[in-house]
């Protein structure tokens, strides 16, 4: 299946100069929504994921379903002030400034083999923050799942030593 067909390309959006992929409209199609999210089950079974960790919010659409598919946990990672229990952080740059993101203190067991989802790697930000916590507490990053990867910003500098799965490339 030609997934990319599914991939909406707005063009500067949400700021002039920025060619955002709007993967809603392979959401809405249950057809290529279930192919993309068999990949990243067939994926998950070949590292031998142990639990799905996905940054708010689209990672929770591709982390999600795999977890239920694969009767795994999934443990989010959300933006600060939004989990209610007690919270490591780690700070990550944007093009503008830094932000934070925040996991529960006791979402992944030391030694639990994680794969982590989201719906696209473009700098590398969030996904390196979200590699930062896992290990953080005692997790191994057994592999980084999403379904879109721009090429052309390099993001997988934050994942050298690291284990990535794209579906789609631009
Ligand atoms: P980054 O931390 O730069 O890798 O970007 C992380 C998140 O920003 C991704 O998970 C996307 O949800 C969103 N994002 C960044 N650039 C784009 C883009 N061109 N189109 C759609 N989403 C984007």
């Amino acid at each position: 299946m030609d997934l990319k067909k599914y991939i909406t390309i707005v063009e500067d959006w949400p700021k002039p100069g920025i060619q955002f992929k709007d993967i809603t409209s392979l959401m809405d199609d249950g057809t290529a929504y279930k192919y993309a999210t068999d990949q990243i089950v067939e994926y998950a079974k070949t590292v031998h994921a142990e639990i799905i960790v996905g940054p708010e919010a689209r990672g929770f659409i591709i982390g999600c379903p795999v977890a239920y598919a694969l009767e795994l946990g999934f443990a989010p990672v959300r933006k600060a002030g939004k989990l209610p229990r007690e919270v490591i952080s780690a700070e990550y740059g944007l093009e503008y400034g830094t932000d934070v993101l925040t996991m529960h203190k006791d979402a992944i067991k030391k030694g639990q083999r994680v794969l982590i989802t989201d719906d696209l790697l473009a700098t590398g930000g969030t996904i390196g923050a979200t590699i930062k916590l896992v290990e953080q507490l005692g997790g191994i990053v057994v592999g980084c799942a999403f379904l879109i990867e721009l090429t052309y910003l390099d993001g997988r500098k934050h994942l050298n030593g690291y284990d990535v799965a794209t579906l789609m490339k631009y």
